[in-house]
């Protein structure tokens, strides 16, 4: 009987898995189509000078719209690019597009700001990337300082003695490096003494309850004390309300990002941004 029972449980999994495969095969299939239809789109969220509320630059965040006229998140198929080899065709078309909506908006007589471009832990891995970011700025030509790459925690803990030289390399390129998701890895203060890094991005998480949690609220001002005294700029993701924003300026967070002050949006309204180069911070 508990044979039985164990097989209908097998079974039952095995049909769950084989679902997830599918979906994934589907969806490997459809990202190879995308990235020869060039179905991509770049939206671009402001990050926020916790000062005086001067705009400091943007984020890159991926946008893939589907036949129903929705979005399939990157947070979905951005992991299935990277299991089904994908991701480096996508990740050398963001930083291209990055690069030339910096030119464009120089262009167009704006003083620009910073655009920071997601590079997944495979990514990262791969000796594609360096070409890419070279290619992308030799082509159109915009000041490396302008271009930022954003690099999760657990991708630059996996393999520090790897990581540095990346790092270095990308550094010597006139880029800038953030962490990403800080907080959510594993980092060993050691190697975060010694990385080339620019900036850490306090994840989401930590932000949340920062206004009703003491533990929150101490994990996020201990994180900007290290990042300060690491000389880092830190800067807070995921802000949602006029209390977080509170908490983070009276804390002396640098800079700040999240929906409070705006959600990702098209080029064009970055644009408009671009040009008011400021938020309200009251
Ligand atoms: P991430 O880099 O940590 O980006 C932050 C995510 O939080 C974004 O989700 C952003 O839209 C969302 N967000 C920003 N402010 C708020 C807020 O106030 N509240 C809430 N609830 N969410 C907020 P998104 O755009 O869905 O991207 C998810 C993840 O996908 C990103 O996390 C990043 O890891 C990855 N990703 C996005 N674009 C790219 C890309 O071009 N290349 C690569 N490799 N990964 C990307
Ligand atoms: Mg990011
Ligand atoms: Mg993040
Ligand atoms: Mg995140």
């Amino acid at each position: 009987h508990a044979k039985q029972e164990g097989r209908g449980r097998y079974s039952f999994f095995a049909a769950r898995m084989n679902e997830a495969a599918d979906q994934r095969l589907a969806v490997g299939s459809a990202l190879q189509r995308a990235i020869q239809e060039g179905e991509f789109v770049l939206y671009y969220q402001p990050k926020i000078s916790a000062v005086d509320g001067e705009l400091r630059g943007f984020e890159a965040l991926i946008r893939w719209p589907q036949p129903d006229g929705e979005w399939m998140s990157p947070g979905t198929f951005i992991p299935i690019a990277e299991e089904t080899g994908r991701i480096e065709p996508i990740g050398k078309w963001a930083l291209h597009e990055a690069a030339r909506q910096i030119k464009q908006w120089i262009e167009a007589g704006a003083t620009c700001c910073p655009i920071a471009v997601n590079v997944s832990a495979r990514q990262f891995h791969q000796a594609s990337l360096m070409r890419d970011i070279q290619t992308a700025l030799q082509r159109t030509g915009i000041p490396p300082g302008l271009l930022e790459a954003e690099l999760t925690e657990s991708a630059v803990m996996a393999d520090p003695a790897k990581t540095i030289q990346a790092l270095h390399q990308i550094r010597d390129l006139g880029v800038s490096i953030s962490v990403d998701d800080f907080g959510t890895g594993y980092s060993s203060l050691a190697y975060l003494k010694r990385f080339p890094l620019d900036k850490l991005k306090v994840d989401a998480a930590f932000v949340r309850d920062i206004a009703t949690d003491p533990d929150d609220a101490a994990i996020v001002s201990a994180i900007i004390t290290l990042a300060h005294s690491l000389n880092l700029t830190v800067i807070a993701e995921g802000v949602e309300t006029a209390d977080q924003m509170a908490f983070l300026i009276e804390h002396g967070c640098d800079e700040m990002q999240g929906h409070y002050f705006s959600k990702p949006v098209p080029s064009e309204e970055a644009l408009e941004m671009l040009k008011r180069g400021r938020f309200n911070l009251h």
